[in-house]
Parts: structure tokens; C-alpha cells; sequence
């Protein structure tokens, strides 16, 4: 499709229509709000037609179903891969309206959690750039995940209510309504079928956001569905539904998408989860097989025209749904269902963690879905003769590999079974699924294994959020970096140009200016410009180690009363992250580091020496402002624990340089930057399995750490909480009598002597830029436009067996 170019005379006359639609005689007196409104509607009116209709020339439509879309704001993003923000800036000007304000008025999409909702943004934007055909499904949560705030030192959440009515780039599609159904009981034919008659019915409406391919002119979608009924929700009349009942009083259908469950790593465990995602995958699958068949082609020939990507197991059912259509809508016998079904599903892990990976029980999955269990059984009975020729007689193998065992519906051995394609997320990660978790699925089937290591797009996480090195890199390099990352390697001879340099380094100053002035607004605190930007963003995890970044602060500011005249590097530790609201322990971290940093920042010994600020309500615009602000990136988490990570990425594309374990995609980007331009700590991989199997305890290694030990009790004395001695308990209780289960303490001393290595070079500006620099340069292979073409050669568009 050619650019469609847009002229500001085109956009001021369909602006025009847009605000007298709004009831406007003058322009003038729209609010910032109004006219950002006006704006992207005007923008949305003039998209060219999304084509999802037509087949997709000699390819897959990829569909990518994700229970999270973590888009941050589509404003912006929508009119730079247009190419129609200078025309639109241009055409605002005579107003005396500036486009970068009004674009300050949208607030983030509260669609994601986290890094695997943040990761199908990401692949949405590279699909569209790259011209893969692909639509994602999600689900349109009224509420997102929460808003937070900070009283007393504590997290407190608050409905995040992010005016889904009236999101202008939503378009609503009452035709692709959909009718679930949940419950019930499944009805033997005479001639021995089985029919489901559920008890009770919802309908999906499909909300569209467009996605828009960089200087391209293709716009795809992503396709939200959201619950509503037609009578009130009869309790009464769901027979199986008693748990609901006791669970969720009077709750409404259309209350089914109101909110996204806050899990992260921890499984939500929680009913109304499985009915979302059941809701979501019947939805979706309705969708794609309306789509196919209407374009008159064969069921056989579906997996020849659409892909199913899995974002992790969430989406699981699916398969099972696609199954049963095939049996009992479409009565295809069971090979033919079965090969249809495998050939279409493919399906990313994203966590190793045993306690993370999904399970239901069984009653619950009977009684919701009784349908979809027994063919769940049926699946199994098909399965086992291929586990019993292999391991004759094993009981425990086939216990672990059956989806249906021991009471439980195992939704990982679910998607391994019934797809083509296992892929996980990062080298390292990708070879731990094979090795450690599917150990057996990989002896069975070596070629479903894959890796496809994550990547971020350039678009929003360099283009956008800092405009300003976007710009030096135009000037040196030439425009194509956008599309193509891996031109950033020409950027390395000018790590040693000491022009290119200075250039270099005053953009990360204005970033942190930028930054430093949000900072003062938002939480009253100054910062000093000049001081080390020590940056820890993500969701707060035990695996993820906050508490260990903490402990190096308590150990900085221990050093600097020690000794006050000593030549410290002065520090600015930033942190942002969102624990969830059930997660105790995570919530006690962020009320330890906000109750430090309420000491250190207020105390005058300090000065402007070391700061400690914890962002509140971390979301992809603060990322934004943050990641081209960020001098050093805390990536620290336990190894063997951390699947990929994706800030890892993006803060050093944007020339932070990190610090980390070799865990998940650290390993790939210590190869490509070189591990002399990173600050590499702490335990390996086997080295904590070792350490773990020789029975660790961490009270060792704080008798054997010179600095530990005062710390711990520094926290536990009541200095940081106002003499309150149980303030930090759940944090002291899990590094002491809880074991320590992700081995801060172990890890401690190593990282300390990292973070002096930090400390060593900083000094030395010239040397510091010269690595930043060589970072933003090697790391083009994590544009997730690379990890979109490598989906396509190793599973999208790979032959499939037996052709
Ligand atoms: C990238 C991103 C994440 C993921 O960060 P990790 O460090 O990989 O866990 C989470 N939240 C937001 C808003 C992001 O932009």
C-alpha cells in the first residue's frame, strides 16, 4: 500500500468538521482535553480502510492473542508512523495550539500489567512495519490494573479509570458480536455425541483500536472484546455457578472485563480469570473462523491461512475451543479436528517458575466448561500411547505430561500438546525450557522448540521517547535506522569522536533535566543533574530483587556517614513499579525504599550527594521520560529466573549502561555490547542451582559479608521507620528465616563491587559516554522487528511437518 501523505489544508478540513460535530462555532474555545479529542478523531476519520477482509498474499495472518496490550499512549506513536505529525503540528499552529501539549492530555490505555503485555505492543507495531498480515485479540478492561499512589510510605491503589467511553481511536463493530456460552451440562446424543448446553450466554462486542506500520501505510488492529448481556445476569439460572455466587456477589456479565487481574508472576487463582479468558478465546476464535469461511475456504485449509500465537498460557483454551467447533459445529471427525487444531497453535512460555505456570482445578473447569474438559480428557487418551511407547509403564511420567492429572488441568502441557511451536523468549530462557521444564515434550518433539529472543520497537522506545537522539542519529546516520536497528553499528566509530560525544552526552543532560523537572513537580523532590541516574523500573518481584538495590543504597549512605569527606560519586536512585495489591511482601519493599528514601533525602549530612525517589504509577509514558534520562540500567534479577526482560532493552538502546546477572536476555546483550562496557555480577546460572542444592542459608553469608549485617539490623531497628521495629518484617523474615528464596544475601558482596566499578568509571566522562555510546550501537538486534522475522522463518512460515 503506498504512504498516503496528508497535507495540513486536508487536516484542517476535516478538523473542522470535527468540532462543529462537537458543537463548536470556534475552535478557540475547546479545552486542551477537547482538542486532543478533536485531533485524533480527525486522524482516526482519515486512516486508509483496515483490510483485514483480503487474504493474505502467500502468508499466515498472524493472530496474537494476549490477555495484555500494554500500548501506552496511541496518539503520538499513531501520527509519527503516519507521518503526518509535522503536517498535523503545522496545521495546529495557526490556532496557537501546540500538538505536543494536547498529546499530554492522553492518558496511558489501562490494557497490560507489565513486560509480556508491553511485548505484544511492541509485536503489534513490528507486524504492521514489517507488512506481517496480524490482528491481535484482547480484552477491553474497563478498569486497567490500578492507579498507584504512595501514603505513609505505602502503596495504596486506586481504580484506574482511564475514560475507556471516550478513547477516540476505539471503533465499535456491533456485526462481530459474539455469543458465549459458560456452564451448563453436555447432553449424549442417541447416536452417542455429545451436545453442551450451556446455562448461560454472554455476547463479546468487538472494540478496535488501529495499528498503525511505520511509513507504510498499512493499518492493522487490535481487537478488544468486551462482555455485555441481554437480561441481567441470572445466578439463579447458572446451575454450577454457586462458587461465583459466593464469590462474587450480584456480579453483572458485562462486570466480566471490568478489570484486569493483577497477577504478574503469582497465578490470580481466581474463577472469574478462567471465565475472561474463555470469554476472550471464544471470541477470538469465532472471529477468525467468521473470517475464514466467508472468504470461502475449507476448514482443512485454515492453518494454510492462520496462525495462532500464544502469549503465554493465558490464552490456553483456545485451542479447545477451536476443537470443539470443529467436532460439533463443523462434525469433523477427530484426526481431522486434531490435525487442524495443532497445525494452527503456537505457543511463547514466558516464566520457568513452577509456582507461575497456570493450573485449574478440575471441578471448576468441569463445571464451567464441561465441554471443554472432556475433550481435554479425550486429548489425553489420544496422547498417552505416544508417552507409553517411549516410557513404557512410567505412572510418574505420564502424570506429569497429561494435561488432566492429579485433580488439575495443566494449561502449559495443554499448549505443548496441542500446537505446533514451543518458543521461549531469550537464549538462555529458551535452552531452560528445554532442559528444565519440558524436558520430556522435548524428547518427544525436538523440532517444536524454539527461541525467539524478545525485542522492543524503535519506533516508540528511541523515535519517540528521545527525540533528541533520534535527531543526532538522522544527522549522522541517515533516517533508515527506524526500520532497520541493526544500522546503529555505524554509530561505533564515533564512540571515539570527541565532538560526537559531547553531542552525546549533552542529550542524556537535557533528558535528565527533563526528567529531574517531572520529579520536582510530581514529588517536590530536586535533583542534581549531574549525579549518576541509577534507574530500577519493572514490576516489583522478589525475583526481579528490588531488595537487593535497596540494600545498596542503605550500604551508599552507611559509607558516605562513615566517612563524609570521602569522593563518592553522588547518585540519584530512581525506581518505578507497581507490586500487586495481594502480593505482601512486594508492597513491604516499596514501603522500605520510600521509608529510606524519606532519611536520606532529608537528611543534610547527605546533601545533594545521594537522592532516592520511587515514581509512582510506573506506565509506559513514564517509561518514556524515564529510560532516556537513565545512566545506569539495574537488571539484577536471580539468574535463572528472569525470562528475557524487555527494559533491559530499552534503557540501552537509549545509552544506560547495565548492570546485571547473566539472566534472561542479558546473556544476549552482554555478547553484543561486550561485557567490558557492562558491570556483570553475581551467581550464574548453575552456580545457583549449586548453591541451592547444597542447601543454602542465608544466614551465612550475612556472618560472612562485611557489610551486611548492619544493615539488616538498620532496617530492622526501627532507624527508617520511626522507631516501629516490625515495619520491614515481611522483607527481614524472607531474607532471614524465609531462606532467601532469589539469594539477595549471596548475591550482595558481588554487587556492591559492581556497583564500585560503576563508581570508577563515571568520573571519567569521556569513557562512560564512549561505552554509552557503543551500547546504543550493538544492540539493533533487539528490535522486536528482528524478533518478528525470526516468528516468521523458525515458526510462522516454516513448512509444517509431514508436507
Ligand atoms: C518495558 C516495560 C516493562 C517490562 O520491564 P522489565 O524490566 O523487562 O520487567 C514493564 N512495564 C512497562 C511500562 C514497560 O514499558
Amino acid at each position: 500500500m503506498p504512504v498516503q501523505s496528508l497535507s495540513s489544508s486536508q487536516f484542517d478540513a476535516a478538523l473542522a468538521y470535527q468540532w462543529r460535530q462537537a458543537g463548536f462555532s470556534d475552535p478557540r474555545q475547546m479545552t486542551a482535553r477537547q482538542w486532543w479529542q478533536a485531533v485524533c478523531r480527525t486522524v482516526s476519520s482519515m486512516l486508509p480502510p483496515e483490510d483485514i477482509a483480503s487474504p493474505p498474499p502467500r502468508r499466515r495472518r498472524v493472530n496474537y492473542i494476549s490477555m495484555e496490550f500494554l500500548l501506552g499512549r496511541l496518539s503520538a506513536n499513531n501520527l509519527i508512523n503516519l507521518g503526518w505529525y509535522e503536517a498535523v503540528e503545522q496545521a495546529l499552529d495557526q490556532y496557537d495550539v501546540k500538538l505536543s501539549d494536547i498529546l499530554e492530555q492522553e492518558t496511558d490505555p489501562g490494557l497490560g500489567n507489565g513486560g509480556l503485555g508491553r511485548l505484544a505492543a511492541c509485536f503489534l507495531d513490528s507486524m504492521a512495519t514489517v507488512g506481517q498480515p496480524a490482528i491481535g485479540y484482547g480484552l477491553n478492561y474497563q478498569f486497567g490494573l490500578f492507579r498507584q499512589t504512595f501514603s505513609e510510605h505505602q502503596q495504596h491503589e486506586a481504580p484506574d479509570n482511564w475514560l475507556r467511553h471516550d478513547y477516540p481511536w476505539f471503533r465499535q463493530h456491533d456485526e462481530l458480536r459474539v455469543d458465549v456460552g459458560f456452564g451448563g451440562k453436555l447432553i449424549t446424543q442417541p447416536d452417542g455425541r455429545k451436545v453442551w448446553q450451556p446455562a448461560l450466554w454472554l455476547k463479546g462486542d468487538a472494540w478496535d483500536l488501529p495499528v498503525c506500520g511505520y511509513g507504510n501505510g498499512v493499518v492493522q488492529i487490535l481487537r478488544l472484546w468486551q462482555a455485555g448481556h441481554e437480561q441481567p445476569f441470572d445466578l439463579t439460572a447458572f446451575n454450577e455457578g454457586k462458587y461465583l455466587r459466593a464469590e462474587q456477589q450480584g456480579i453483572e456479565a458485562g462486570a466480566l472485563t471490568n478489570v484486569l487481574y493483577p497477577n504478574d508472576s503469582h497465578p490470580a487463582g481466581k474463577r472469574l480469570r478462567l471465565m475472561q479468558q474463555y470469554f476472550q478465546c471464544a471470541c477470538s476464535i469465532a472471529d477468525i473462523l467468521r473470517r475464514h469461511l466467508a472468504a470461502g475456504r475449507t476448514l482443512a485449509s485454515l492453518p494454510d491461512f492462520e496462525v495462532v500465537q500464544l502469549n503465554d498460557t493465558h490464552p490456553s483454551i483456545a485451542i479447545v475451543e477451536l476443537l470443539r467447533i470443529l467436532l460439533d459445529e463443523h462434525e469433523l471427525d477427530w484426526d481431522n479436528a486434531w490435525a487442524i487444531t495443532v497445525n494452527t497453535f503456537a505457543y511463547t512460555n514466558h516464566t520457568l517458575m513452577p509456582e507461575a505456570l497456570e493450573r485449574w482445578n478440575e471441578p471448576l473447569m468441569r463445571s464451567l466448561l464441561p465441554r471443554h474438559f472432556a475433550l481435554i480428557r479425550q486429548i489425553d487418551a489420544h496422547f498417552r500411547p505416544q508417552v507409553e511407547s517411549l516410557w513404557p509403564g512410567d505412572q510418574a511420567i505420564w502424570r506429569k505430561l497429561a494435561i488432566n492429572a492429579d485433580k488439575q488441568v495443566r494449561m502449559a502441557n495443554l499448549c505443548v500438546i496441542g500446537g505446533f511451536a514451543v518458543n521461549g523468549v531469550a537464549a538462555l530462557h529458551s535452552r531452560l525450557v528445554t532442559e528444565d521444564l519440558f524436558p520430556e515434550y522435548y524428547r518427544l518433539w525436538p523440532g517444536k522448540f524454539h527461541n525467539v529472543t524478545n525485542g522492543i520497537t524503535p519506533r516508540r522506545w528511541l523515535k519517540q521517547c528521545n527525540p533528541a537522539l533520534s535527531t543526532l542519529i538522522d544527522g549522522t546516520l541517515g533516517k533508515g535506522w527506524v526500520t532497520d536497528l541493526d544500522a546503529l553499528q555505524r554509530l561505533e566509530p564515533y564512540a571515539d569522536d570527541a565532538q560526537f560525544r559531547a553531542q552525546y552526552r549533552h542529550i542524556k543532560r537535557d533528558n535528565k533535566l527533563r526528567l529531574t523537572a517531572y520529579v520536582q513537580q510530581l514529588c517536590g523532590i530536586s535533583l542534581n543533574p549531574d549525579a549518576m541516574f541509577d534507574v530500577q523500573i519493572k514490576r516489583l518481584h522478589e525475583y526481579k530483587r528490588q531488595h537487593l538495590k535497596l540494600l545498596h543504597i542503605l550500604w551508599c549512605y552507611q559509607r558516605l556517614l562513615a566517612d563524609p569527606q570521602g569522593k563518592y560519586v553522588p547518585r540519584v536512585f530512581l525506581f518505578a513499579g507497581k507490586a500487586a495489591p495481594g502480593y505482601r511482601l512486594a508492597k513491604n519493599i516499596i514501603h522500605a525504599i520510600n521509608s529510606v528514601a524519606e532519611r536520606v533525602n532529608n537528611d543534610p549530612r547527605v546533601a545533594d550527594r545521594l537522592k532516592v525517589v520511587f515514581i509512582p504509577d510506573y506506565r509506559v509514558s513514564v517509561a518514556e521520560l524515564m529510560i532516556p534520562a537513565a545512566d545506569l540500567s539495574e537488571q539484577i534479577s536471580t539468574a535463572g529466573t528472569e525470562a528475557s526482560g524487555t527494559g533491559n532493552m530499552k534503557l540501552a538502546l537509549n545509552g544506560a549502561l547495565t548492570i546485571g546477572t547473566l539472566d534472561g536476555a542479558n546473556v544476549e546483550i552482554a555478547e553484543q555490547v561486550g561485557e567490558d562496557n557492562m558491570f556483570l555480577f553475581g551467581l550464574n546460572v548453575p552456580q545457583a542451582k549449586a548453591l541451592r542444592a547444597d542447601g543454602y542459608d542465608p544466614l551465612i553469608w550475612r556472618q560472612n559479608s562485611h557489610s551486611l549485617d548492619p544493615l539488616l539490623l538498620s532496617l530492622a531497628d526501627g532507624t527508617y521507620s520511626d522507631g516501629d521495629t516490625q515495619a520491614f518484617m515481611p522483607l527481614l523474615d524472607s531474607l532471614g528465616a524465609g531462606g532467601d528464596p532469589y539469594l539477595v544475601l549471596a548475591d550482595f558482596d558481588d554487587y556492591c563491587a559492581a556497583q564500585d566499578r560503576a563508581d570508577t568509571l563515571y568520573p571519567d566522562q569521556d569513557a562512560w559516554t564512549r561505552a554509552a555510546i557503543l551500547t546504543t550501537a550493538r544492540v539493533g538486534m533487539f528490535s522486536s522487528d528482528r524478533a518478528i522475522s525470526d516468528y516468521q522463518r523458525l515458526i510462522w512460515q516454516a513448512a509444517r511437518q509431514g508436507e
